[in-house]
């Protein structure tokens, strides 16, 4: 039944896998699992994640933090602050960071962020690995980014079918499929490694979909991938459609089927735990660390700005402070049975062989 490894699976076969339920379901997260063990080891690699700024000059249909949501409080981290939980990080081994924020591309952001990277190297001496996700950019600035020591980004194509993607958001100069597709493909001409992704059980999205994302993340050769639930936002323009979603739990056991299939399609990729799974079931992290993903992004947003970056309703984790979130998450990784890889930084190992 479970053809990948050995044979690659074709978009009927991945259907039939999204939908499974019961003991078959089982038995595929099951060997989800063994594959993942088999092919880049039992551990967990930590990324400290820092939402450093909600401002945005898009406006994603289904985001909390789109320009057009005038309920937010706007936000721009101090640089002490971002560099004070970037030291948390490295102190705590860690290893990388994740730097997240809204997309802009003055010229004083892309300054801004090349600055942050140059003071964190420095303050790590080299060894924080840097991961950025701060949307669209141009090969330039992503290049110009790479060279200041940010060595993998994130930027999910959200839906990799046309029609949808401009159904979640609106087709206008600033959200353009093509240039989507354009800024992946600059981040791996600059050096990245590259992760993308999606979110599961959108309005209007069907099994057809997700499995042509499973099929563009191989086609275009991704080296790490974080897809999530969806999860409504009333001060969204989404939020109409909340009649037509699947149930929260349907949303979340399709996205841990989408893990197991994403790991069995592209065995030796890194694939995160995303946080939007917590906010469905407390354990819903841990739950995908079962099933075949080896990063976790532990929340090290200072907690004054956590109100403030609510993508989605029922965020988790607004008021834990980085110790307290690290010491829950070292128990919760424990007795799911995984290690965590301290003081490494967990590449991709796809990349390095594509590389
Ligand atoms: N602005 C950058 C970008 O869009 O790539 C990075 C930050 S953005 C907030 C990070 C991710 O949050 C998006 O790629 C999107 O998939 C996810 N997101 C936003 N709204 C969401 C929602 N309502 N439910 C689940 N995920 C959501
Ligand atoms: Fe901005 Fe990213 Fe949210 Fe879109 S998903 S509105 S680019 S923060």
């Amino acid at each position: 039944m479970f053809a990948a490894h050995s044979k690659a699976l074709e978009r009927q076969e991945i259907i039939q896998l999204l939908k499974l339920k019961g003991t078959e379901r089982t038995a595929l997260l099951q060997r989800a699992r063994e594959v993942k063990i088999k092919e880049v080891g039992n551990k967990v690699y930590f990324r400290g994640l820092i939402e450093f700024s909600n401002v945005c000059s898009k406006d994603c249909l289904y985001c909390g933090i789109r320009k057009g949501n005038e309920k937010v409080l706007r936000y721009d981290a101090k640089d002490d602050e971002i560099l004070n939980a970037c030291r948390f990080a490295w102190e705590n081994r860690f290893a990388s960071v994740v730097l997240q924020s809204g997309e802009l591309s003055s010229p004083a952001f892309v300054k801004r962020v090349d600055d942050l990277l140059k003071k964190i190297k420095q303050l790590s001496n080299n060894e924080l690995g840097i991961t950025l996700s701060c949307g669209e950019q141009s090969l330039e600035t992503y290049r110009r980014w790479f060279e200041s020591g940010a060595h993998r980004y994130l930027l999910r194509i959200e839906s990799s079918t046309r029609e949808l993607y401009y159904k979640i958001h609106p087709e206008n100069d600033h959200h353009s499929f093509e240039k989507r597709l354009e800024a992946l493909a600059s981040l791996k001409q600059a050096g990245y490694q590259v992760g993308t992704g999606v979110m599961i059980g959108l309005p209007f999205q069907t099994y057809e979909h997700l499995a042509d994302d499973l099929l563009f993340f191989k086609k275009i050769d991704i080296d790490m991938c974080g897809m999530g639930p969806y999860i409504e936002h009333a001060d969204t323009p989404l939020y109409e459609h909340r009649h037509v979603l699947m149930s929260k739990q349907e949303r979340f056991d399709l996205a841990l089927n989408m893990v197991a299939v994403l790991r069995l399609l592209m065995p030796d990729i890194n694939i995160a735990a995303a946080t939007a799974l917590q906010a469905i079931d407390p354990a819903g992290r841990e739950k995908a660390l079962a099933v075949g993903a080896n990063v976790i992004m532990p929340n090290l947003t200072p907690c004054e700005y956590r109100e403030e970056y609510q993508l989605y309703e029922n965020k988790p984790c607004l008021d834990e402070d980085a110790e307290l979130c690290r010491n829950c998450l070292e128990a919760r990784i424990s007795l799911a049975g995984a290690e965590i890889g301290y003081g490494e930084w967990g590449d991709s190992k796809h990349f390095h062989q594509r590389n």
